[in-house]
Parts: C-alpha cells; structure tokens; sequence
C-alpha cells in the first residue's frame, strides 16, 4: 500500500490502545485502522475504565440500536405522545448546528453524556452529512432513521414548549400536564440561563424520566459536566488524565469514510511525506473581526518567528550551497482564502532561509465562503481538519472550533493566534490539547449561585486562551 510507504518507525497501535473495537470489517473504513500510522503516538493511554465503558455502550448501542425491539417500543412510546418513565433503553439523539467544527464539538460532547446516563446516542444526518464519517459502534447504526416521527428537529428551538427550560423550570405543570414522548435540550452558544438547567442536579431524576432527549448545541459541553458533581467519580475514572476527553473520544468516534480518506491520504503522500517535520497553520477570519490579510500575515509571521516554528528569510538574498543538507520542512495552510500561501509560498523561494532550512508550503483547497449545506465542502473541511492533526506542530487561530478538532485528534498543543486587538503577543501556547467552551456563563444552577463558580473548578477547568468568557479542561 503505498499510502504507508512513508512508515518507517516500528508498528503502531492500531487499535489505539484498546480505544478500538476490533469487531469491524476494516476495508469497509480504512481510516479507523490506519489513522494511527499517521498521528505521532497517543499522548497518554486511554484508561482501562474507559475501554470497557465503550465496550459496555458498543453492546448497549448493539441491543438499542435503530430497528431493535426495546428500539421499536420506545418508538411507539414516543408515538403515543407521553413519556410513561424511563425504558429499558433511552436515547439521546444529537442534532446537528453550524458548521462543521460545531457538529463535531457536540457530538463528542452528546455522547460522553450518553456514556455517563447510559443513553444510546443517535445522530440526525442531513444531506449536507452524509458519507462523512464511519459507523462508529460495531453491528449498528447512529444514525437515526428518517422514519422517526419528529419531523422538525431543525425547528425546534428554546421557545418549544417541550424544551428543558420550559419544563425543567416547570413552566410547564408536569402533575396536570402529561409530558409528551420527548424532551428537547437547546444547548447553543445562545441558551439562557433558564436552558442549561440541564446541568443542575436537582433536575436530574426528571430529565432521567424521558426515554428520548433532542438535544441541539454547537459548543463543547463537556466542562460542564466535569463541573457537575454526580458525574465527579465516574469521570475521573474514565479519565484520569483530563486533558484528553476530545483526544480519545474523537479518535474512537470521527472516522472518516473511504471516500474522504482517500483525499486525506493522497494529499498526504503527495506533499507532505518526504518532509522532515510538518507544521500546520489554521488560518480562520470571522466575518466579525476586522483584520486585513496583511496584518493576519504579520501576526502569523510574529507568532512563527518568535516561537521558532518557522526560520526567518536571509534578506541578502544568499544562495543556498548546491550540497545542501538542510531541513525540508512543509507548512500545511489550511484557510477559506488563497491570498496567505502565495505570500508564504513565494517568501520561502525568493530568500534563503537563516537556518539553512527549505521551507515548502502548501494548500489543499480556497473555498472562499463557507457553505455547510454543501457535503463535498463539508469533506474538504473534514478532510484539513485531519491533515492539520498529522502535523508536529500546530499553529491555530483563536475562537475556531476548525482548529480544535485538528488539536484534539492529534493530541497537540497548539500557539493559537489571538485576536488582533491584543496586540502583544501575536500567539499564546495552549495549555491543552482540550476545546474550550465558548459560552458557560449560564449554566450555573440555582442552588450554585452564589459560589464562585470559577474557583470551585479550578482543580480542572480554567479560563481559555482564545475566549474571555469560555471554559476548558486543563
Ligand atoms: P468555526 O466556525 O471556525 O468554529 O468552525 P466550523 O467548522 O464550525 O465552521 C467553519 C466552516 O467554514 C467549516 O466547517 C468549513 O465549512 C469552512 N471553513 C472554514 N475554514 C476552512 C478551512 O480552512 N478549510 C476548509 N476547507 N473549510 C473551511
């Protein structure tokens, strides 16, 4: 296979250290088995609480799963418009938000909450998410079927009377009212206060008396959850390294279909496999922040310089000695526009560089705009998410869940660019692999308010680098 021809050191883990089941016809997903010959080592092991946990869940997803019995009773439950309790099996179905990097932030944040409540995690596919990733649980399916009987889960929002800030905060009377089959949990970047009872305890035997919960975020919830007590033990169980729940849980579930790793794989051997060291840039401009490409430029050269990521350029114009025996080092520019790797590119040719190396640079596509409605996009997208965690090291922009995806499946702590207005410094190393959730501020709970909910976490979550008001696992 040539695609491995540029694997020399000894056999890597395919299984990841257990992380993977091995009960899966590997031809029909190349890229959960060979993923691993492309990212350096795991960072630390996955504990062997975790591996069986997902065991346990892959033989619950098995009993569970779309057009099983327990699956087809919970079906008519829903049907029959009451929740009558929890059910031998109970769902939770993620449904999707923004774009890509946001889809992947919640559903590894849904699913580790599935782990923790011993819910089965289904996943809405629209059109624009089909043949991106892989099955992820052996001898079934997550996806959910197009016959399930709510039809407008795109629709549904805070205002639903069915909503968990309606109900939980019991605007809705549970005792007269008989609840319908599901609950809906609005969990994006603009939940209120009143949504993110979700979290608190005292509404947990509630929440836990609906066999399906809808549940749609874009962000990165899982610092909350550590943040919850009833989930304390079981957690550090799972992880006793917290660092790295994106890490694990995204090598275990993000598998990109065939279709998707072959333009991973053949731009990877095409450009990237002779180098000697790769490093990934992430260069994402919100519409909001207002930046010209020439200072984007300048505070990426800032930041790569004075973190000696990449050599400066010799400005005498000296040759290189015709025996050069200097570093070919590749920059992977991941970005919408096109303007970057010209400058870069055509930097690195027109000088030599101080320290002798050769510096090629490269990038797989310029979209433009975003169009997530669009599925060939959405694999190119998936498909530099992936090339950028292949790097050794990474430089991000700051606020981009783009770039979080790329850290966390490649175990990688990266300089994340920060907004321009903080001038000095152009970049800041993160202190961990893990995304940060954008927007916490309303998830404490009543009976927590008051305590400062900053120094309570301390022990694991912090303020991030890119966002003020975010949270993260350190
Ligand atoms: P975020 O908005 O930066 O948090 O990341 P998202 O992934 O949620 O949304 C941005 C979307 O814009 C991506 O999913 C892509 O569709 C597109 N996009 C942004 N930057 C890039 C890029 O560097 N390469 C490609 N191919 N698409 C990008």
């Amino acid at each position: 296979n040539s695609s491995l021809a540029f694997v020399t050191d000894a056999p890597k883990d395919k299984l990841l250290g257990g992380l993977l089941s091995p009960d899966f016809d590997e031809s029909s997903c190349l890229s959960r088995y060979q993923s691993a010959l492309y990212w350096k080592q795991l960072s630390n092991t996955p504990s062997p609480y975790l591996i069986a946990k997902l065991r346990s869940y892959e033989a619950l997803h098995r009993r569970c799963g779309p057009n099983t019995e327990p699956y087809k009773n919970a079906i008519q439950q829903l049907k029959s418009n009451h929740s009558a309790g929890r059910m031998e099996c109970n769902y939770v179905v993620w449904v999707p938000s923004d774009g890509l990097g946001n889809r992947i932030m919640t559903i590894v944040s849904v699913f580790l909450y599935a782990l923790l409540n011993d819910k089965v995690l289904l996943t809405h596919h629209s059109d624009d998410f089909r043949d991106l990733f892989c099955e992820p649980f052996p001898e079934s399916s997550w996806v959910l079927p197009s016959d399930f009987p709510v039809k407008d889960l795109e629709n549904l929002y805070t205002y639903t009377p069915w909503s968990s800030k309606n109900v939980l905060r019991k605007k809705v009377d549970t005792k007269n009212v008989l609840p319908p089959g599901y609950l809906y949990v609005h969990l994006t970047h603009d939940a209120r206060f009143s949504d993110h009872s979700f979290f608190c305890e005292e509404y947990q035997q509630l929440l836990q008396s609906f066999p399906w919960l809808l549940l749609r975020s874009n962000q990165y919830f899982v610092p909350a959850l550590f943040r919850s007590s009833q989930y304390e033990k079981e957690l550090s169980l799972l992880f006793p390294e917290t660092t790295s729940v994106f890490h694990h849980l995204g090598r275990y579930l993000l598998h990109p279909t065939n279709s998707v790793w072959g333009y991973i794989t053949r731009y990877y051997d095409a450009y990237l496999v002779h180098a000697e060291e790769r490093v990934g840039l992430q260069i994402r401009i919100f519409p909001n922040v207002r930046i010209s490409s020439d200072q984007m430029l300048d505070q990426i050269l800032n930041c790569s310089l004075y973190e000696k990521l990449l050599p400066g350029i010799d400005s005498e114009g000296a040759v290189n000695p015709a025996t050069w025996g200097g570093k070919l080092k590749a920059v992977l520019v991941t970005t919408l526009y096109s303007g970057y790797f010209e400058k870069l590119r055509n930097m690195y040719y027109e000088h030599a560089t101080t320290t002798g190396e050769l510096i090629a640079v490269y990038q797989p596509s310029h979209e433009e705009k975003q169009h997530t409605e669009q599925q060939n996009h959405n694999k190119k997208a998936l498909m530099e998410m992936y090339l950028l965690s292949f790097s050794d090291s990474l430089i991000t922009s700051g606020c981009s869940t783009f770039g979080y995806v790329a850290q966390g499946l490649g175990g990688l702590k990266p300089w994340i660019l920060l907004r321009p207005e903080k001038e000095s410094p152009a970049c800041a190393r993160a202190v961990s692999m893990e995304p940060c959730f954008h927007a916490p501020r309303a998830y404490q709970c009543i009976a927590e308010t008051g305590r400062n909910a900053r120094e309570e976490v301390a022990r694991h979550v912090r303020q991030c680098e890119d966002v003020a008001e975010g949270l993260k696992i350190v």
